[in-house]
């Protein structure tokens, strides 16, 4: 199988947003207020898997309105988000990077997807579903849409990104993976699994992958690099510090896990765009 890795913009953030090791107020007051020469870039990834199914879309990145000339501009990042999540993230979407301009340069159309799975309801995850319209299946776990309609995260998941989007919301179900056991499984023949690895949202989805013997699995935002699972550092940007920290002792157990032919966080500086073949 195939794994092609699309960088769909960055983020300028907080160094407390990837290894902060604690959620509290100060913390998040940090993450939104950090001056410009502290921040960090991040990449924003996504990923497109060449499954015998078809072509499977993981997450969409920023959308083109967010950043018209490529670069951040303030004025146009908070016509698009609320301006405390413009503040937060300060993106960019430099030219040819916004998912419909990357799928074009594979020779896809959205219709010919087989599916779009999004692994949770961040801004930085579902701005770009506006530019995959045609896409013929969009998947999202049940239990991350039910808390983001209800309750706080309304402040950080933004309802005009997703909300006008027919998506099919399956529930996860009792599964021996995962840390909290359970699991989606999108086709029915174990090859494609949604994975709850609830902290940084309570219904975020790691993907695995499935090929013979061998898998890789896309870790979404449970990690933000392989040094949070590494060195037990959770994310300052979530919602339950020992929930994250579960997700990331089950994603170490699968990176040691002889049959992982990788571990994938979706903003990692280090995981360049390229192909990988498992
Ligand atoms: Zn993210």
């Amino acid at each position: 199988m195939k794994l092609h890795i699309l960088r769909c913009g960055s983020m300028r953030v907080s160094p407390a947003v990837p290894y902060g090791n604690q959620i509290s107020l100060g913390g998040s007051l940090r993450e939104l207020l950090e001056p410009e020469q502290n921040r960090v870039e991040l990449p924003v990834l996504c990923f497109l898997i060449e499954h015998p199914r078809g072509p499977i879309l993981v997450d969409t990145g920023w959308c083109r309105e967010i950043s018209p000339a490529g670069v951040y501009d303030p004025k146009a990042a908070a016509a698009v988000l609320p301006r405390h999540l413009a503040a937060f993230y300060r993106p960019s979407l430099p030219a040819g990077e916004a998912i419909h301009e990357q799928l074009a340069g594979l020779g896809l159309k959205p219709e010919e997807l087989a599916a779009v799975l999004l692994t949770h309801l961040d801004p930085d995850h579902v701005a770009g579903l506006r530019h995959l319209e045609g896409a013929m299946r969009i998947i999202l776990p049940e239990d991350e849409y039910f808390w983001a309609c209800r309750t706080v995260y309304k402040a950080r998941q933004p309802w005009s990104l997703w909300m006008d989007f027919p998506m099919e919301r399956p529930y996860y179900r009792a599964s021996p993976l995962g840390p909290n056991h359970w699991a989606i499984d999108v086709f029915g023949d174990e090859s494609l699994l949604l994975v709850n690895v609830p902290g940084h949202t309570d219904g975020q989805a790691a993907v695995l992958i499935r090929d013979g013997g061998r898998f890789v699995l896309l870790a979404a935002d449970a990690a933000f690099s392989p040094r949070n699972w590494r060195e037990e550092i959770s994310p300052g940007f979530g919602f339950d510090r020992q929930r994250q920290l579960a997700s990331l002792r089950w994603l170490r157990e699968m990176a040691e896990d002889p049959a992982c032919a990788g571990v994938f966080c979706s903003h990692d500086p280090a995981l360049k765009p390229g192909t990988l073949v498992f």
